[in-house]
């Protein structure tokens, strides 16, 4: 535990720059003060700075010794439209805005340990500090990588650490291959031909060839999938009609997907376009699908993970570390980074039972817990030393 209780003082300071960063939420690519706070620190702290990736994201560059091996470590920065219920003096200042997702807290870890490294850091290789916007929606690591973040700062891997309330303050968890699920969504719309509720054969009814797609998408799981993977097909919403002696023009469906294998992504897609289409044939009516894909599977390679093992164990020690933890419906855009790189996607526990951290994420009571700032600084602290490693 010495590197951690080394942390702890400097923590202190970048706990309340956690705080601040709390009472002044941003939403997706509107980090500006976020940034700029950001940008000040690893200045202060003379940390060469590449700002503007992604529209707000920042990248710090922390060079030693000669060897050509670098780590990328990656922090999200944005904040939700949840209004805060809490009432303490740092709770946020914008109303309708709230850190409810704990990535001030993340931007404070990493923020931890970049002071830390930038002076008295023992490793020899680059170390990419990498703060990342709109990660709520908004796939602001997408953004970043489509400006070059990894033509202009190559990773030979890149780790990313989210904090889990329910879990043990401190305790780190990690799980090798799909970890969090992709997310797609549908909207499915009907044309037929509107008519007279009485005269339905003069007409092509939307409205029983939407019924008929619902009970048809069922099967995609129940039918098309491995029963041993995991995915949801799910019609959240239709909307037809108005009167009931009127058969209408059109139906709308709006459908949710998750999956988490890449495969069995795939495989619904494919699936819910065939059902549909040939649905939509035997009804006599018109069939169109906007798909519009989200965050993809979130897969932690094994390599890499087994690495983010081992320093959890040397950090806060085996009793302390979830090895396999199982993996999370959530999806997380760091997923598109992990296409990129090899790496690691970790959680670290922000307190359980009646403990102050133990309330759910997005949740309006939700706050981050300041003492994973150490806990959370060090373990990026250890990794890099490890990964990076300065021989003798
Ligand atoms: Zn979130
Ligand atoms: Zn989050």
């Amino acid at each position: 535990m010495k590197l951690i209780d080394s942390l702890v003082t400097q923590a202190a300071g970048i706990a309340a720059v956690r705080r601040d960063l709390h009472a002044h939420p941003e939403l997706c690519f509107e980090e500006v003060r976020t940034a700029d706070v950001v940008a000040g620190k690893l200045t202060e702290w003379g940390i060469p700075i590449h700002r503007g990736l992604g529209t707000t994201g920042v990248v710090g560059i922390v060079k030693n010794g000669t060897s050509t091996r670098a780590v990328g470590l990656r922090a999200d920065m944005d904040a939700l439209p949840v209004t805060e219920l809490n009432t303490f003096a740092h709770a946020s200042q914008h109303h309708g805005k709230m850190h409810a997702c704990g990535h001030d807290g993340h931007t404070a870890m990493l923020l931890a340990a970049a002071q830390h490294l930038a002076e008295r850091g023992r490793f020899d290789g680059t170390l990419n500090l990498i703060f990342q916007p709109a990660e709520e929606g908004g796939g602001g690591a997408v953004r970043m990588i489509d400006d070059g973040l990894f033509e202009r700062y190559p990773c030979d891997a890149i780790f990313a650490m989210h904090n889990m309330p329910g879990m043990a303050q401190g305790r780190l968890a990690m799980r090798e291959g799909p970890a969090m699920a992709s997310s797609d969504y549908a909207t499915i719309t009907l044309t037929g031909v509107g008519g007279h509720g009485a005269m339905p054969h003069r007409a092509a009814d939307p409205i029983v060839a939407a019924a008929s797609i619902v009970m048809a998408l069922q099967s995609v799981v129940s039918r098309n999938i491995d029963p041993l993977q995991m995915a949801v097909v799910t019609v959240g919403a239709i909307h037809a009609g108005k009167a009931n002696n009127v058969i209408p023009q059109g139906a709308v469906l709006e459908v949710s997907v998750r999956a988490l294998d890449r495969e069995v992504r795939k495989k619904i897609e494919t699936r819910i376009k065939a059902l549909v289409a040939a649905q939509a044939e035997s009804f006599g009516v018109q069939a169109q699908i906007d798909w519009r894909p989200g965050y993809a599977v979130l897969v932690n390679t094994p390599e890499e993970t087994a690495f983010a093992r081992t320093v959890a164990e040397e950090l806060v020690g085996p009793a302390q570390v979830t090895w396999q933890t199982p993996p999370l419906p959530g999806s997380e855009d760091f997923a598109f980074m992990l296409e990129r790189v090899p790496g690691c996607y970790l959680l670290i526990g922000n307190g359980d039972g009646d403990a102050h951290g133990a309330c759910m994420v997005h949740n309006p009571g939700y706050d981050f817990n300041d003492s994973n700032v150490a806990v959370g600084g060090a373990y990026w602290v250890l990794l890099t030393e490890r990964f990076l490693r300065a021989e003798g």
